[in-house]
């Protein structure tokens, strides 16, 4: 533990999954506590943070927590399996042991967001880091001015969280997409910056966008909002990169001059553009 009663990063602290729940193909929500918590600080983290999960013997990934940050009797983490780490986490059961590394990176500006028209854009996967956003948002919804939040998925299977749509639905503006429909699909289809389109955006000065998803996703998106008069100042957005040492020592997460396990991986748009443009970054 440091000086300042924080957990120090690189403390791995053991953890157990209390339980599971399957999202989408492929896509499980970990929801974790810790083995001792009477020995540790109660956890607490920033919306946008994430922690370095740890597999004993397989290796460790960069998870975003996906909860509500004023529960801190557990922990959300929403991973999909694509590798080897993924892969033995989302064939976790309850009782399954893993170490955690965190809470790493910067979070979410919501200390900027009072009295704002808020944009929240997220594709597939991306939603994972923006749900803790949506918890904070509506635990202080006066403190806001209109709120929309855009999911894009590949298809409706792909779609995560939809038991808590409803819920949300009574606060905040909910408009969802998917790629590709199935039979029992009578929503929207098409790609995520159609429903941008269409959307009112009557206060674009007082507008913050907050997008996470595929880059491709994420840039078509600030474009759209942008050319609907949201300053760049007022965008940010979530970027992945291979992260190893989380702490901004090892260089494997640079862009350009950032270091985005330290100086992200919420970055603001103005900070980043440059080095996004360059397809080899
Ligand atoms: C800040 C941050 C937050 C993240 N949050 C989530 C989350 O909430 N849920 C989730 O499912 N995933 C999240 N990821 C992605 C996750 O870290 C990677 O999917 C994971 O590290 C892959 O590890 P692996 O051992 O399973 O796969 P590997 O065997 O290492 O790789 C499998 C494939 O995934 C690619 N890959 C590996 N790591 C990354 C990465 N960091 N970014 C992009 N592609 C990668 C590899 O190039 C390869 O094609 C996040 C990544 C970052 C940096």
């Amino acid at each position: 533990m440091t000086a300042t009663g924080m957990v120090h990063p690189w403390q791995c602290r053991n953890a157990r999954v209390r339980s599971v729940h399957c999202e989408a193909p492929d896509v499980m929500t970990l929801e974790l506590v810790m083995d001792d918590p009477a020995a540790a600080p109660p956890y607490r983290f920033e919306p946008g943070q994430f922690n370095m999960l740890y597999v004993p013997g397989v290796g460790e990934a960069a998870i975003s927590i996906s909860g509500d940050p004023s529960d801190t009797s557990s922990l959300l983490h929403t991973v999909r399996a694509v590798g080897n780490v993924t892969r033995f986490l989302t064939n976790m059961t309850a009782g399954s042991c893993l170490g955690i590394r965190g809470p790493l990176g910067v979070g979410w500006p919501l200390s900027q967001c009072d009295g704002k028209d808020i944009l929240l854009v997220a594709g597939g996967i991306g939603l994972a880091p923006l749900r803790p956003v949506v918890s904070a948002l509506l635990a202080d919804r006066h403190r806001y001015g209109h709120i929309s939040l855009l999911v894009g998925a590949r298809t409706p299977k792909d779609l995560l969280y939809r038991r808590e749509w409803s819920a949300w639905q009574k606060d905040i503006d909910v408009q969802v997409t998917v790629d590709r429909a199935d039979d029992g699909w009578n929503g929207h289809v098409g790609v995520v910056t159609t429903l941008l389109d269409r959307l009112p955006v009557s206060r674009p000065e007082q507008t913050v966008l907050m997008t996470c998803g595929p880059e491709v996703m994420m840039w078509y998106s600030i474009r759209a909002a942008l050319d609907r008069g949201v300053r760049s100042s007022a965008v940010w957005l979530s970027l992945e990169r291979h992260m190893n040492c989380g702490v901004g020592l090892c260089g494997h997460c640079q862009l350009g001059p950032e270091l985005l396990c330290r100086d992200g991986p919420v970055v603001p748009f103005d900070r980043v553009a440059p080095f996004l443009k360059v397809d080899s970054l």
